[in-house]
């Protein structure tokens, strides 16, 4: 069933909203104005059958090349960024993350730019990931987070019990992450020089173009990247997606590639680390359209 709003659209494409840009549309897409359409849009969504998705800046998601047979909700609207007080603000999910760096850490002088410098995406992605590196995560520099969800919103304390390496337990997969209250501390390095320094270091090391990212978490104490290098899987090639020569942890579509193409790439790797060093790899990048399509055939 179409609602009746008109910023719901019928087999929408979802290719072009993803940093990958492959994969079919969504069977429906809600593409909110405003705070409140976003509500409004959520509330109708969760009471539809079917399956579900919130995306916010499709930096770390692969879409299926059939597309997603659900609803996607999209957070884009939620750009409000709100000064509570000294070295206190609301940041809303949608806004995009490295305008909060430049525009806030930066800005500031506030400690938190080198885990989160050249992170693409949302904010409410970042804190839906954890996102961030070895120089600390986005969930480390929140008070509270606001999680929409089937009954309202929730407004949840951060602790460091809720999050973790690439993961949070408070908001679930159907949550919607609304925004949140950060807290930043002055820094006392100059912190334009530390995110100079990262940007100048991802543009040495990591490829440019389209892509998700690292695709695999990093195991305990190792590096996915150092293992898929070691097994001589850089370069490898399906269709338009390769095993970037830059960075073994990231598969770059070249250009006409397709989903089957990278899980094709992402099968090759996973099997290869598994019989050469015994290590399990696990996605990092989060597959939409493939499960569910499946959950619907059997149902
Ligand atoms: C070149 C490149 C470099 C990257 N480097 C890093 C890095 O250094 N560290 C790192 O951690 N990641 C990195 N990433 C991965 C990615 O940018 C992050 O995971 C990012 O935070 C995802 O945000 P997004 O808004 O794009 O989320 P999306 O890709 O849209 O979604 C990712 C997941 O979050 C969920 N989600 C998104 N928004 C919301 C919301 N408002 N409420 C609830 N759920 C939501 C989605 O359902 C999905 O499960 C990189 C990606 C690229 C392309």
């Amino acid at each position: 069933m179409t609602p009746p709003f008109p910023y719901a659209f019928e087999n929408y494409p979802l290719a072009p909203m993803t940093l990958y840009k492959v994969g079919g549309p969504a069977r429906l897409a809600l593409v909110p104005r405003t705070r409140e359409e976003i509500i409004e849009g959520y509330s109708w969504m969760v009471k539809q059958p079917g399956p579900k998705l919130v995306l916010g800046g499709g930096s770390n998601v692969l879409i299926a090349d059939d597309g997603y047979p659900g609803i996607v909700i999209f957070t884009n609207a939620l750009t409000g960024i709100e000064q509570l007080g000294p070295d206190r603000y609301y940041l809303e999910g949608g806004a995009v993350l490295d305008d909060i760096v430049r525009g806030v850490l930066i800005k500031n002088n506030y400690d938190g730019t080198g885990g989160l410098t050249g992170i693409p995406g949302s904010v409410g992605g970042a804190i839906y990931m954890n996102a961030g590196t070895v120089n600390g995560t986005i969930c480390q520099l929140m008070e509270s987070v606001d999680v929409l969800l089937d009954g309202g919103v929730r407004t949840i304390p951060m602790e460091e019990s809720l999050y973790g390496y690439r993961g949070q337990t408070f908001c679930p997969p159907i949550g919607l992450i609304l925004g949140g209250t950060f807290v930043f501390r002055r820094a006392e390095k100059d912190q334009q020089a530390i995110y100079d320094h990262y940007i100048e270091r991802r543009r040495r090391t990591q490829p440019p173009g389209n892509s998700c990212g690292s695709v695999f978490k990093n195991p305990q104490n190792d590096h996915a990247g150092r293992l898929i290098e070691a097994c001589k899987l850089k370069g490898t090639r399906r269709g338009g997606a390769v095993v970037s020569e830059m960075h073994a942890n990231f598969i770059v579509n070249e250009g006409g590639a397709t989903c089957a193409d990278i899980l094709a790439l992402i099968d090759v790797v996973k099997r290869t680390v598994k019989e050469q060093f015994g290590v399990q790899l696990e996605e990092e990048v989060k597959i939409f359209g493939l499960r569910e399509r499946d959950a619907a055939r059997s149902a």
